[in-house]
C-alpha cells in the first residue's frame, strides 16, 4: 500500500474518498479528496484536502493533510481511493489504473508463517468497513480485478461472505482473487456459504506449503494446519469453486519442489492453476532470516523439474517473484511479472539486462535480494 506523510491540520478519525486534481462543482466534492498547491476558500465542501503546503485548521476549511511532499504527491492519481487521517498519513487504498488491487479485510490469522510479510495482528473491525466504503466509491465503476486478503480473510466470516456478495453483485466481470490458507474452509458449512457467495470469476489462491504435514505446519507455525488445509481445499473443490494453490519456497521446503508437483499432481489435479513463490524476505520472513532465506539458484534446478512436470501433465503452472535471471532458460515463460508496481524495484545491473521489461525483479519492501543475478543479452 502506498503512504504518505505529512501535518494534518488537526486531530481526526480516518477518511476514505476518491482522489481529485482538478476542482469540482459542489454538487460533487462530498466524497472527493482534493490534492490542491492552494489550500484556499474554494476547498469548502470536499472530504479532505492534501497539500505540500502549511496546513491550515479554519471551520470552513476540510481536514487537511499539509506539508506532503511534492514527489511523494507526484504518483498520486486522478481516481485513487484514499484514506487521510488525523495522525499525519495518506494511504492509497485503490490505485486507479492498476490491476494489483486489494481490499484488506483483517490482519488477524489463524496461522503464524515463518515468512509472513505482514506479521498478524488483532482484528480490526476498521479494515473491513474500510474495504465495504472502498466498494462504495468504486460503485458503477469498470473494475477489472479485486483481491482480497489478510491476514486470513475468511476470519471475520460475515464481513468476507458480505464483500463476496458486494464483488458478485457490482463487479460481475471482476476477476477476483481470494488469498487464503484455507484453514476457515475446513468447516464444510462455511465453504458452502462461501461458493454461494463467490463471484463468478473468483479463484480462491490456498497457501501449501509442503506434501509433508510436519514441514507445512512447521512453516504455518501452527500444528494441524496441513490437515485443515486440505480439508478446506477439497470442501471448496466439491463445490466448484475455482482454486490455486500457491507454495512458497524457503529452505525448510526449497529440498522437494519435484517431490510437491508430483503431490499436486495426484492430490490436487482440479486446480485452474499451481504457483510456486519467492519469499518477500519483510514482516516476519526478516525477523526468521536465517531460518528461512534461501537463494534462488539453491533450488533453481529443483524448480525447474517442478514447473515442467506439471507443464508435461497440463497442469498450468507460474513461476511468482523469481527473476528470470535466476530461472533456468526453458521456464522463464512460466515466470510472471508478480510484483506490485508500487513495490516493484530493479538492481543497478537491471539496466543492462535485454529481459528486463519481462522479469519482475524485486520487492523494495525485502530486507534480503539475491546477490546473484546477471543480466541477460537479447536473444
Ligand atoms: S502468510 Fe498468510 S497465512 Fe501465513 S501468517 Fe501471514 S497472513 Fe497468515
Ligand atoms: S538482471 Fe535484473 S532485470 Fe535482468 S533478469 Fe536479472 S533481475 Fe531481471
Amino acid at each position: 500500500m502506498y503512504r504518505l506523510a505529512g501535518h494534518a491540520s488537526s486531530p481526526f478519525g480516518a477518511l476514505i474518498g476518491e482522489l481529485t486534481l482538478e476542482r469540482l462543482p459542489f454538487y460533487r466534492r462530498k466524497d472527493m479528496i482534493l490534492y490542491t498547491d492552494t489550500p484556499d476558500r474554494g476547498c469548502m465542501g470536499y472530504l479532505a484536502v492534501i497539500t505540500a503546503a502549511e496546513p491550515e485548521d479554519r471551520f470552513h476549511l476540510p481536514h487537511m493533510l499539509g506539508n506532503v511532499s511534492p514527489e511523494a504527491a507526484s504518483k498520486l492519481k486522478q481516481g485513487d481511493i484514499l484514506s487521510v487521517s488525523g495522525t499525519g498519513e495518506a494511504a492509497v487504498l485503490w490505485d486507479q489504473g492498476s490491476r494489483q488491487n486489494s481490499l484488506l479485510l483483517t490482519e488477524a490469522c489463524n496461522c503464524r508463517c515463518l515468512m509472513c510479510p505482514q506479521p498478524p495482528r488483532r482484528h480490526d473491525p476498521a479494515l473491513p468497513a474500510a474495504a465495504l466504503r472502498v466498494l462504495d466509491l468504486l460503485k458503477g465503476k469498470r473494475v477489472e480485478s479485486i483481491c482480497i486478503t489478510g491476514g486470513e480473510p475468511a476470519l471475520p466470516k460475515e464481513d468476507f461472505i458480505g464483500i463476496l456478495r458486494r464483488c458478485a453483485g457490482e463487479h460481475p466481470n471482476a476477476e477476483v482473487n481470494v488469498l487464503t490458507n484455507a484453514k476457515p474452509f475446513s468447516d464444510a458449512s462455511f465453504a458452502g456459504e462461501a461458493a454461494l457467495a463467490a463471484p463468478k470469476k473468483a479463484v480462491f489462491c490456498a497457501s501449501l506449503h509442503s506434501d509433508l504435514p510436519q514441514v507445512h505446519d512447521a512453516v504455518v507455525g501452527k500444528p494441524g494446519s496441513y490437515d485443515l488445509t486440505n480439508e478446506g481445499v477439497y470442501n471448496l473443490a466439491v463445490r466448484r469453486v475455482p482454486l490455486e494453490i500457491r507454495h512458497v519456497i524457503v529452505r525448510r521446503n526449497h529440498d522437494r519442489l519435484l517431490e510437491f508437483a508430483r503431490h499436486l499432481y495426484r492430490y490436487f489435479p482440479f486446480c485452474a492453476h499451481y504457483a510456486f513463490m519467492s519469499m518477500e524476505t519483510c514482516g516476519l520472513a526478516a525477523e526468521n532470516l536465517d531460518e528461512i532465506y534461501v537463494e534462488p539458484n539453491d533450488y533453481r534446478d529443483g524448480l525447474r523439474a517442478a514447473v515442467l512436470a506439471m507443464s508435461k501433465r497440463g497442469l498450468p503452472v507460474s513461476v511468482y517473484n523469481t527473476p528470470l535471471c535466476l530461472c533456468h532458460e526453458d521456464i522463464r515463460p512460466f515466470a510472471r511479472r508478480s510484483i506490485s508496481a508500487w513495490k516493484n524495484v530493479y538492481l543497478e545491473q537491471c539496466g543492462r539486462c535485454a529481459a528486463k521489461a519481462s522479469c519482475c525483479g524485486f520487492f523494495s519492501t525485502s530486507v534480503k535480494l539475491s546477490g546473484q543475478i546477471e543480466p541477460l543479452a537479447a536473444a
